[in-house]
């Protein structure tokens, strides 16, 4: 059982109470909480942090300090914490209804925001399939190739070529066709086979492109559909940033000329805009800004603007079309979730995709992109002990010792994580990838909050790396 601080007589009620809480949620999360991607011996020995509310680009804890989200909460949040617009959306949804399964039933928002997705993907991207994460997301288009293959009478295509460094969730599936050794080695037992290609590099920052190699990827990719031949049932690539990776850039025009080989191979085109998609980049997806149409595309993450779990598969007739039959025919698509299309984050996805519009049409998020850019830019410049990437709303930086870019601490130095935790005490929420310290904040962060973000991260480093 929880044991209370006794030594709180003399506080008033309100602050007694406060203290009293923020003693049990601290003792119940190190008791029974297990957080994902997280060595939890380490975890126990920080500080504890939680929070309780938020606002704007802004993370309240129990005791009210307030942290910047420089994370937008995992890549999610678009428009800030507790926006108006989508609390009335969202309680809206909520005086009609909070769930009613997708499971061979509809409701109209779900309807309304499928309409809406296939509208803004590119033509012929008419069919969409709800899920609630990324990882769901990628199965399902990986699932959807190989049951097309088979339907067409192709059953030998059934392998699927990936990208190294490629990251596209923590399920099996995803596991076996992204490239993230260091999450996921320790399973490749269990995954089913599939190749992977070198991505192209490309290294930029504050629209400056300091050098771009997409040729030797795209030799490589074309060798292995080539050797490959009639095996292939996809490619699936993140279009431009390979987030997860450490925020790795692809050339512009890259995404193209991959589509061009899929088409010359006849083999689908998957792409995860899971990370990418809504904004990050300044357009709302980016197969859309570069003309490419996918076979399937996957979209989550900023889909609600980080308030609910949701998630999309869209893909064209032809694929749609393949799964039709009689109902002996087998040939339904048998893939579900039980919040599968959840109404209160299609109500919210659906007034996000309106504001992302506005924000988009008023030319704002490439003024904000434009001043994040030169603060990556002005931060990296600062000391020789750090380098930068930057595309849109996503940048890394990373640290390392000295003047030398090939070297590293040790990795139970932990620089990067104690960066982070350091970061709290000037009013960062800050999150690693070893010793990068990636920065992905809400798209509506406003010039002063972009000033205080650099400001304070200098600082942060500064006195770090001088402990
Ligand atoms: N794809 C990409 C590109 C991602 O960045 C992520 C999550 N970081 C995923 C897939 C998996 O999404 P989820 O965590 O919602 O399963």
């Amino acid at each position: 059982m929880i044991c209370l601080n006794k030594g709180l007589d003399f506080f008033g009620k309100a602050e007694r109470e406060r203290v009293l809480a923020k003693e049990r949620s601290d003792l119940w999360d190190r008791a029974h909480s297990w957080h994902p991607f997280t060595q939890m011996k380490e975890y126990l020995g920080l500080p504890p942090l939680h929070i309780e509310k938020a606002k704007g680009s802004w993370l309240f804890d129990a005791e009210g300090n307030h942290y910047l989200d420089t994370n937008a909460s995992v890549w999610t949040n678009a428009h800030g914490h507790n926006d108006p617009e989508l609390n009335a959306a969202l309680e809206e949804q909520l005086a009609k209804v909070a769930h009613s399964t997708y499971l061979g039933l509809s409701h109209p928002v779900g309807a309304e925001l499928g309409a809406r997705l296939s509208e803004i993907a590119p033509d012929g991207l008419e069919r969409v399939t709800f899920s609630d994460n990324g990882s769901n997301a990628v199965e399902i288009a990986l699932k959807q190739s190989f049951q097309y293959w088979q339907s067409v009478g192709r059953p030998e295509k059934r392998l699927v070529v990936g990208f190294e460094n490629g990251y596209h969730g923590d399920t099996f599936g995803t596991m076996s066709v992204g490239g993230s050794s260091g999450f996921h080695g320790r399973f490749a037992d269990w995954s089913f086979e599939a190749r992977k290609v070198a991505p192209p590099v490309c290294e930029e920052l504050n629209g400056e492109v300091s050098f771009e190699d997409e040729a030797s990827s795209l030799a490589k990719l074309e060798r292995v559909l080539a050797e490959e031949g009639s095996r292939v049932a996809s490619v699936i690539l993140e279009p431009w940033i390979q987030g997860p990776a450490g925020m790795r850039l692809q050339p512009k025009g890259f995404l193209k000329k991959v589509e061009t080989l899929c088409c010359q191979y006849e083999v689908h085109l998957i792409l995860d805009e899971v990370f990418v998609g809504f904004g990050r980049t300044g357009s709302l997806l980016v197969c859309a800004e570069e003309g490419v149409r996918p076979d399937f595309l996957c979209l989550a993450k900023g889909l609600t603007a980080g308030y609910l779990p949701l998630a999309a598969t869209l893909t064209t007739s032809e694929v749609f079309e393949a799964f039709l039959g009689d109902f002996d025919s087998g040939k339904a698509f048998y893939h579900g979730h039980t919040f599968t299309g959840n109404p209160l984050a299609a109500a919210v996805a659906l007034k996000s995709l309106e504001k992302l519009e506005r924000l988009i049409e008023s030319g704002k998020l490439d003024q904000t992109i434009a001043k994040f850019g030169e603060g990556v830019a002005g931060l990296a410049a600062d000391a020789n002990a750090r380098s930068a990437r930057q595309r849109g709303m996503a940048a890394a930086i990373d640290l390392y010792p000295g003047g030398d870019e090939t070297n590293a601490w040790p990795l139970n130095e932990r620089v990067g994580m104690r960066v982070c935790v350091a970061g709290r005490e000037n009013g960062l929420l800050l999150r690693p990838l070893m010793d990068s310290i990636l920065l992905v904040p809400p798209l509506t962060i406003s010039e002063r909050e972009l000033d205080f973000l650099f400001d304070n991260l200098k600082l942060t480093i500064d006195k770090t790396l001088r402990s």
